[in-house]
């Protein structure tokens, strides 16, 4: 498969015609709930495609109207507080159903709270911030805490890193390659910029998934950007993948730009590393 991936939103999938022998042409329509959004294209030399469709729970035909619980007209998702409890005192909805992250350790940890405080007399409450998850694609997705416009809105000024990079790997035996052709990464720190608290780190790169899983748990300590050792003074395994996230936190900050200082310091240590192999 060719490095690299194009993100379609509110589109479906038409028609998939096979072109050659390793190449499909892929019809997409608009479609869904905001087709207004989606652009209608005709995709040609395609070699592979994901159609990733959403999940929307089914609850017709539970009488959850007739108990009085109530429903998000938008998302069609049960509302819940953060225990569980529906807008019906007795009835408590939890994992897929609701409003939270539809992943198996968000409905796990949920459902382990509910029991703990209505059966195990140890009341608490799932923490689902900083929920780390990744698309398996390849290269990974990988994302912990909020995105860049989630964090603006909840914090107002934000302080953002970003790279994109061509990772070692990437420049072993390539040579004949131009720079500028070979496989890059990309990450981002959004980092609340009144108390340099980290809230959202993302990547796309092979093994986002599992880096994201460290990440996640220094996020979850409150880990600070510039001021504590975790990104700062971290000495990191060299040269794997995301050292690149302790570079872009040694560099000046800038708010809404691109950290190209960093950007440009992988290159040159990878040019000067790997280029001649
Ligand atoms: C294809 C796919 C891949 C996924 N991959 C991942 C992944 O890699 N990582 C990840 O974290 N998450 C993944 N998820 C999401 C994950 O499966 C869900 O978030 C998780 O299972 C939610 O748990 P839940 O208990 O809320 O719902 P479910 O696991 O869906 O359990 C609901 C249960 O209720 C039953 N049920 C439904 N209606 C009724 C009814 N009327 N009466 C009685 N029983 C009923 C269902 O049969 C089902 O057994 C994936 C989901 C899908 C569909």
């Amino acid at each position: 498969m060719k490095e690299g991936f194009h993100v379609h939103t509110n589109v479906s999938i038409n028609e998939i015609k096979k072109v050659g022998e390793e190449n499909y042409s892929v019809d997409l329509q608009p479609s869904g709930s905001n087709s207004a959004n989606g652009t209608a294209a005709l995709l040609d030399g395609v070699d592979l495609c994901l159609a990733a469709t959403g999940r929307k729970p089914k609850l017709d035909g539970l009488g959850l109207e007739k108990a009085g619980v109530e429903i998000d007209e938008k998302t069609g998702e049960i509302i819940t507080d953060e225990q569980g409890k529906t807008s019906c005192d007795s009835i408590y909805a939890l994992g897929d159903c609701t409003s939270a992250a539809k992943l198996t350790p968000v409905a796990l940890e949920q459902g382990h709270c509910f029991a703990d405080t209505f059966y195990g007399k140890k009341p608490r409450l799932p923490d689902l911030e900083s929920v780390a998850t990744a698309v398996f694609s390849y290269p990974n997705v990988g994302t912990v805490g909020l995105t860049e416009s989630e964090a603006v809105n909840k914090y107002g000024k934000v302080t953002v890193y970003t790279s994109r990079y061509t990772p070692l790997k990437n420049h072993v035996g390539q040579v004949e390659t131009p720079i500028a052709d070979r496989g890059k990464d990309y990450m981002k720190i959004c980092v609340d910029t009144a108390t340099d608290r980290v809230v959202g780190l993302h990547m796309v790169g092979d093994g986002a998934g599992e880096i994201m899983q460290g990440f996640a748990t220094a996020i979850k300590c409150g880990c600070k950007c510039i001021f504590t050792y975790i990104f700062l003074h971290n000495i990191h395994v060299y040269t794997n993948i995301n050292f690149n996230f302790f570079l872009l936190s040694r560099y000046k900050k800038t708010i809404g730009f691109n950290c190209w200082y960093t950007s440009n310091c992988c290159r040159r240590i990878c040019y000067n590393a790997y280029c001649k192999i």
